[in-house]
C-alpha cells in the first residue's frame, strides 16, 4: 500500500479540526504555554489543564494523551518537541521520536484520524525545512507498517511558509 495516500497538508487552525486526535506541541510541564499550546488550551477549556496536571509532565520526545474536552477533536496527544540548540543535542532524533510516540499512542487508543502541527518550528526554533523532512519521513514510515489502522494524518500548517514547505516535501516524497 502507498503510505502517502493517507497523508495531506492543509493551512489552518488545528483547534478547529474534527478528528480523533489533534497533537499539541506542548512543553515538559504540560501546563500550557504560547503558540499552538495556548490556542489548544483556550479552545478546550480549563478541564484540559486539569487533566494535564494530573499527568504531571512529559519528557522531551515523548507523548501523553487526554480527552479533547471542548474541542471538536476527541483527544489531544501532547508531545514535547526539542528546543533547537544548533543540532548537536539530539534534536533531530527527539523530534522524530515525537512523531513516532504520538502515532504509537494514537494506534494504542484505536484513533484513526490525526492532525499534527509543525512541532518545534515556532518558539522552539527548529529549522522548518529540516523539521518538515523529519515529520514527513516518520509519518510515512509509520503508515507503511500501520497504514491499515490509521485512515488519515493531516499536517496543519498555520502560516503560508509552513504550508508551502510541507507541500514541497510531500510532493518530493510522492515522486
Ligand atoms: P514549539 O514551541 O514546539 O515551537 P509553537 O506553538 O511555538 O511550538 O509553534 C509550532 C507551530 O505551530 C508553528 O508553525 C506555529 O505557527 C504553529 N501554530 C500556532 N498556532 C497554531 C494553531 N492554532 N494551529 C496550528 N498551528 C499553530
Amino acid at each position: 500500500m502507498n503510505p502517502m495516500r493517507n497523508v495531506s497538508v492543509v493551512q489552518g487552525d488545528i483547534t478547529t479540526f474534527d478528528v480523533d486526535a489533534i497533537v499539541n506541541a506542548a512543553n515538559t510541564s504540560l501546563r500550557g504555554g504560547g503558540g499552538v499550546d495556548g490556542a489548544i488550551h483556550r479552545a478546550a477549556g480549563p478541564q484540559l489543564l486539569q487533566a494535564c496536571e494530573r499527568i504531571g509532565g512529559c519528557p522531551t520526545g515523548e507523548a501523553r494523551i487526554t480527552p479533547g474536552f471542548g474541542l471538536p477533536a476527541r483527544h489531544v496527544v501532547h508531545t514535547v518537541g526539542p528546543v533547537w540548540g544548533g543540532g548537536t543535542r539530539g534534536e533531530a532524533d527527539l523530534l522524530a521520536s515525537c512523531y513516532r510516540t504520538s502515532l504509537a499512542l494514537a494506534l494504542e487508543h484505536g484513533l484513526r484520524t490525526i492532525a499534527f502541527p509543525a512541532i518545534s518550528t515556532g518558539v522552539y526554533r527548529f529549522p522548518l525545512e529540516r523539521a518538515t523532512r523529519i515529520a514527513v519521513r516518520e509519518v510515512t514510515a509509520f503508515l507503511s507498517t500501520h497504514g491499515d489502522a490509521i485512515d488519515q494524518v493531516t499536517f496543519v500548517a498555520f502560516d503560508r511558509e509552513t504550508f508551502e514547505t510541507y507541500r514541497r516535501v510531500l510532493a518530493e516524497e510522492q515522486k
